[in-house]
């Protein structure tokens, strides 16, 4: 069988949405668009945790019930994007956020409680005020994407979307490489949430899926985008000489929680270079950190959290990661450098999810909705992969649902039916 472009593929299967991406962003897309009444085959070149959503640690950045505000939030964020962010769109995501983590909340994930029994709430660069929630201490995106997947419908796993296919009227289908070869999926409609491009760089925090698919497959497809050159660097990743790939982050949380960020002298990095010190924006820190190291001709910083008290109990992912390398917090400076994080850029959206290509949708770090400017704000990610995941969904089940294919059985395999 041969596509319209001339590929020859070996099997083909219809669905009424394809998403591409298992991380918070696509399964709350699928969910959102199933719910609508659409058939979602949800594919994903990784496993069911090979997602950057799985590593998030700090939480998710929301609008506290009392002492915080939208407009807070949205100046919050307006701040450390540098005067590139959209205004409306910042708005229109921050003043969601409530209600989405209340949805997640219903599906089953639990957040961190204080002594009160309240959410408990920390602080991170560039906020004013404590309004990240988290789960397990440090393992917020652990807990949703448990809580994702165990809500969420089949998804075709170890798939890979390799072109999205369209004619005049917009997306027809998408290319797909799994273990029978290359397939084609008619679809009137394709949802990308392929996460970010972390592992192009030497350095990273990201997982080795990380590498900018999404962004390839939407220029592909005629679709803009755009601030792909704010790359986020995050000041405080756990050094080792000569490491590569994939490197543990030492959250920002914990410059939250009090620990300071020095240099091999023992001086502050981050004295007298912003008002927020070591909990200035990320951008901020990480350039300053760039600038002493240089200066002092060394490969790292250091983070001093010897000074907090219960910090293997609040912090037991980062505790993990360093105990494996020989340093115990309690005890030891942590060595520290910046490594790529985070696109702030991306296929270029509305606040909905809609590229300029009919049938076309991208939500999570895969789009740039607007939000994060030059710098993303701390723990807006996540609250833009619900909020965007469930509008997108939305979206397409509403503008593409005329164009609904019959879907086949023929999609997913049973044996992969169970994965979860
Ligand atoms: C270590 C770390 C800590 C973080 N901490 C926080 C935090 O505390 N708070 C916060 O808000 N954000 C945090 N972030 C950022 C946040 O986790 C991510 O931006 C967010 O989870 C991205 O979600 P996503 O759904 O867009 O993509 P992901 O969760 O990365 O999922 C991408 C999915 O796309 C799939 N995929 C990619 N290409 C293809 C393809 N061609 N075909 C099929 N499937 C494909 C992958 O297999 C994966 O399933 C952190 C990130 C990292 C790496």
């Amino acid at each position: 069988m041969t596509t319209p472009t001339g590929v020859g593929v070996g099997w083909e299967a219809r669905a009424d949405l394809v998403v591409v991406g298992g991380g918070v962003a696509g399964l709350t897309a699928a969910r959102a668009a199933a719910r609508r009444g659409l058939t979602v085959l949800t594919l994903s070149k990784g496993g069911p945790t090979d997602t950057s959503t799985q590593y998030a640690q700090g939480g998710i950045a929301v609008v506290a019930p009392t002492g915080d505000s939208v407009d807070s939030h949205v100046a919050d964020t307006l701040a450390a994007g540098g005067g590139l962010c959209d205004e409306d769109a910042v708005r229109s995501i921050v003043s969601a956020g409530p209600h989405a983590v209340a949805a997640l909340t219903d599906l089953g994930a639990v957040f961190d409680r204080g002594r009160d029994g309240d959410v408990a709430r920390t602080r991170e660069g560039g906020h004013s005020t404590r309004r990240i929630i988290h789960a397990g201490g440090d393992a917020t995106g652990m807990e949703v994407q448990r809580a994702l997947n165990a809500a969420s419908l089949p998804v075709l796993f170890g798939a890979a979307a390799a072109r999205i296919l369209t004619d005049a009227r917009g997306v027809t289908g998408v290319l797909v490489l799994d273990e029978r070869g290359l397939g084609v999926v008619h679809t009137p409609a394709v949802l990308l949430a392929t996460g970010g491009l972390g592992q192009l760089y030497a350095c990273s925090t990201n997982p080795a899926g990380a590498t900018a698919d999404g962004i390839a497959l939407a220029l592909h497809a005629g679709a803009a985008v755009a601030d792909v050159e704010f790359v986020q660097f995050h000041p405080t990743v756990l050094y080792a000489r000569g490491g590569e790939g994939r490197r543990p982050l030492i959250s920002e949380a914990v410059r939250g929680e009090g620990a300071r960020l020095i240099d091999s002298h023992g001086a502050s990095i981050t004295a007298g270079v912003h008002p927020l010190g070591d909990l200035a924006p990320r951008d901020v820190v990480s350039r300053a950190i760039a600038e002493r190291l240089a200066v002092l001709g060394e490969e790292h910083v250091f983070l001093d959290a010897r000074h907090l008290d219960g910090f293997a109990e609040r912090f037991p992912t980062i505790t993990a990661s360093c105990l494996a390398v020989g340093l115990d917090p309690a005890d030891d400076l942590i060595p520290v450098a910046p490594a790529a994080h985070y696109s702030c850029g991306g296929v270029v959206t509305d606040v909905h999810g809609r590229t300029a290509v009919p049938g076309l949708y991208a939500a999570g770090e895969v789009a740039r909705t607007g939000l994060h400017g030059a710098n993303r704000l701390a723990s807006n990610s996540l609250l833009e992969g619900l909020v965007l995941g469930e509008r997108a969904g939305h979206a397409a089940a509403e503008e593409r649902a005329g164009l609904r294919v019959e879907a086949t059985d023929a999609t997913l395999p049973a044996r992969r039916r169970a994965d979860r």
